[in-house]
């Protein structure tokens, strides 16, 4: 069975970009793969965390896998920061990548210019992302298009340490999906929707309360036209909701085009509206179902249990295969 590694940083609320983008697909892949799916908590320190909002964080991201049909017993479902191997290997791996390579992560640049004083941390992030994926040898790495290039990155790690230690590391493909792969903000259509984004007008988050999504969606920034057309070039804003659309109905963009044709973009927003209410509805009502059950860290120390497994042997090797000294 092929193996599938993949993680969404405790770093804020979930938004609809993070479910389509990724955790849809860790639904569909457990059925088909051995799953291995991280809260990654390691890696949202990187920007500054409020301890208490941290716990809360990553006990809701883990809710909502759970929540979204991630099932325990198909997926080892684990926080990052409960296998120590992930920052040791993550050490590791930034010792065998170049300044350059690091330099040149639009992630890092994007996120670095919104800062005053710029933390190491978020330079170093792709290190400690291809440790997440080489621990486990992973064959696909279900994301978003934003990562396509810290993958890309992993790669070249895993071929620098093979070509340097001899053949061991798995290198893993991106598994990305053909639609809404890059969900825009709803204030600016040439951003990416980011779960840490200081703006929540700016992104939907899955936990939203109904009237919230509603309102939200309302106020969504369209250009000054009134057809509901998909042109990502001219129509960036208009475009991404379709997207969001037809992902949450099944309707096709083109069903979509003339559903509305003629009508401007009252109506479109508001059926817009009513299916992603319809869509996260359910996944609301699952996700306080669990997080009431107390249950939450029985799934997360099993699965931490079995990611531990897999990562300690992997990282085991990697050590005996650069000349570190094995305890006795
Ligand atoms: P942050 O702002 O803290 O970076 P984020 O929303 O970008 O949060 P991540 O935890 O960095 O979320 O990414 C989790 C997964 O969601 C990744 O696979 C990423 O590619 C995917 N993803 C993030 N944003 C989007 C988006 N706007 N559209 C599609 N996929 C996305
Ligand atoms: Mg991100």
């Amino acid at each position: 069975m092929k193996r599938v590694l993949s993680g969404i940083q405790s770093s804020g609320k979930l938004t609809i970009g993070n479910y389509i983008g990724a955790l849809q697909n860790y639904v569909k892949l457990q059925e088909t793969h051995e799953c291995f799916f991280s809260i990654v908590d390691l890696h949202a320190i990187t920007v500054p965390q409020n301890p208490e909002d941290l716990k809360e964080q990553t006990e809701s991201v883990a809710a909502l896998y759970f929540a979204a049909g991630v099932d325990p017993n198909k997926s080892s479902v684990f926080v990052q920061s409960h296998v120590p191997a992930h920052a040791e290997l993550g050490w590791i791996m930034t010792t065998l990548a170049y300044m350059g390579e690091f330099e040149r992560m639009t992630q890092f640049k994007d996120k670095s210019g919104k800062q005053e004083s710029v933390g190491v941390g978020l330079f170093t992030y792709p290190g400690l992302m291809a440790a997440d994926i080489l621990l486990y040898n992973a064959d696909l790495v279900p994301v978003g298009d934003d990562q396509k290039q810290h993958l890309e990155l992993t790669r070249d790690l895993a071929n620098r340490f093979n070509q340097r230690y001899g053949e061991y590391l798995k290198v893993p493909e991106p598994y990305i999906p053909e639609v809404g792969a890059r969900i825009m903000s709803l204030d600016d259509g040439s951003n990416k929707m980011s779960k840490s984004s200081p703006n929540p007008n700016s992104f939907i988050a899955m936990l939203d309360e109904p009237d919230v999504l509603r309102k939200k969606i309302k106020r969504a920034t369209t250009d000054s036209g009134r057809e509901v057309l998909f042109d990502p070039v001219n129509k960036p804003e208009v475009s991404n909701l379709m997207t969001i659309y037809s992902y949450c109905s099944a309707l096709s963009i083109k069903e979509i085009e003339q559903q509305y044709e003629g009508q401007g973009y009252g109506p479109f927003k508001k059926d817009l509206a009513e299916h992603v209410v319809a869509t996260f509805e359910p996944i609301q009502q699952r996700y306080k179902e669990i997080r009431a059950s107390g249950e939450l860290h029985k799934y997360l120390q099993q699965g931490a249990e079995r990611a531990a497994e897999v990562a300690n042997e992997t990282l085991k090797e990697i050590k005996q295969r650069m000349g570190f000294l094995m305890p006795l």
